[in-house]
């Protein structure tokens, strides 16, 4: 059996590049950027008051001028208006283009305005004040922003500012969920006493959902001609299959076998992990397939550990950068694997994240999944984790 980062290994290196395509700034944000932002004209593309109040030519007020005459107004959104008169000033509005032969503002705080002039209040004046400089920013040609970044609200703003109004973005999978089992109804119905309500499928949407990801819903019952059709059908028309359940050792867990049949090469089967032991990956040609066991913390678990990074990865972003957490009580755990601890996350005054134990019973406790935030990855080979200790989270909330 592999070990985590063994497995974890051999899904990065089975990354898949699903293109590029173009999208409109509306419906970028999150998605990976596929060219460079580049500034179409200078940041700030003209000298910029910044502040509302007076514009002056500095040289006059060094002079022993306190004084000016205000000759006119210049706003924002007008053309570069001239100061006629050296001595005087115009006043001028924040957003407007400094006018001509004039080089300071003085804001109108520091200014009183009486009969037509302005007199300036304060001592110290600094020649080119609340005058944000044409280019000072950036110059147009600049990479503003560089190709295989997440387009956050930040780049939907210079994006904007450039006159984009479509993006080149990495496309993404199609991916379908497959839930297996016998025993599972549809939400919206009501359980025999011997069958349960899906909800992996539906978690496992949502959490794809938070990525960017649509992804298709569908069921196959514990039956090898329905799974040999339905696995047949997706490995064609998706690029990712993830499924649920059917991969342990029971008497009705077909999912290895016929994927293995339907010419999906197994890449390994089992992980040294808690939960998520029976964790099965593999590829064919058509498809990546991520066959997860259907305990919901398996599941859960699986996707946010080998999914999201083999999803990152594949999208051309960076490598995963796993944050890590300090836990509050000590936790023991003695079988030899690498355990998922469910913790509550706090984040603390000091700057540190504290993660408490909240171990519930067992990958089937799905409920404890809601009373938790996240997943404390904590190594093989030790069976004592004390307080204080740092480990890498993984949180979802
Ligand atoms: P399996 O991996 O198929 O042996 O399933 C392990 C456990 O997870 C069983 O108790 C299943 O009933 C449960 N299970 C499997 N699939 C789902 C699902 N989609 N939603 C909720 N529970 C599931
Ligand atoms: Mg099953």
């Amino acid at each position: 059996m592999i070990t985590v980062k063994e497995a974890s290994e051999i899904v990065l290196n089975n990354i898949q590049d699903f293109g590029t395509e173009e999208v409109s700034l509306e419906h970028s944000v999150n998605r990976i950027l596929k060219e460079n932002l580049t500034a179409d004209r200078d940041f700030p593309p003209f000298n910029r008051v910044s502040m509302d109040g007076i514009a002056i030519q500095f040289e006059s007020y060094q002079n022993g001028h306190g004084i000016f005459e205000i000759e006119g107004l210049q706003a924002a959104g007008s053309p570069q208006k001239t100061l006629k008169n050296k001595a005087n000033c115009l006043e001028a509005m924040t957003g407007a283009v400094l006018p001509k032969n004039t080089d300071t503002v003085i804001r109108y705080e520091d200014t009183e305005i009486e009969n037509g002039q302005a007199k300036i209040t304060i001592e110290e004046i600094r020649f080119k004040q609340n005058a944000h400089q044409k280019v000072t920013d950036r110059k147009a040609g600049d990479i503003l922003v560089k190709s295989g970044n997440i387009i956050s609200p930040a780049e939907i703003g210079v994006a904007a500012t450039i006159g984009k109004t479509h993006l080149k973005v990495a496309k993404l999978p199609k991916v379908v969920i497959i839930s297996t089992g016998d025993e599972l109804v549809e939400v919206s119905e009501k359980p025999l006493p011997h069958q349960i309500r899906k909800s992996n499928v539906h978690n496992l949407w949502a959490t794809f959902l938070r990525w960017g990801i649509q992804a298709e819903k569908r069921h196959l019952n514990d039956e090898k001609e329905e799974i040999r059709k339905g696995l047949k059908e997706c490995l064609k028309n998706f690029d990712v299959i993830v499924m649920s359940g059917g991969v342990s050792k029971g008497k009705f867990d077909f999912i290895p076998e016929i994927l293995e049949e339907l010419g999906v090469q197994k890449l390994f089967h089992r992980v040294r992990q808690r939960p998520g032991k029976p964790f099965w990956f593999g590829r064919s040609d058509e498809a990546t397939v991520f066959a997860f066991p259907g305990n919901p913390a398996s599941t859960f678990m699986c996707a946010n550990r080998y999914f999201r990074p083999w999803l990152r990865a594949s999208l051309g972003l960076d490598s995963f950068e796993y944050q890590y957490a300090v836990l509050e009580e000590d936790f023991e755990f003695k079988p030899d694997l690498t355990y998922f601890l469910q913790v509550k996350i706090s984040y603390q005054k000091d700057g540190q994240i504290s993660a408490k134990p909240i171990a519930g019973r067992g990958s089937g406790d799905l409920a404890n999944l809601a009373d938790a935030d996240g997943f404390m990855e904590l190594p093989r080979g030790q069976n004592l984790f004390k307080k204080g200790d740092a480990h890498p989270v993984i949180i979802y909330r």
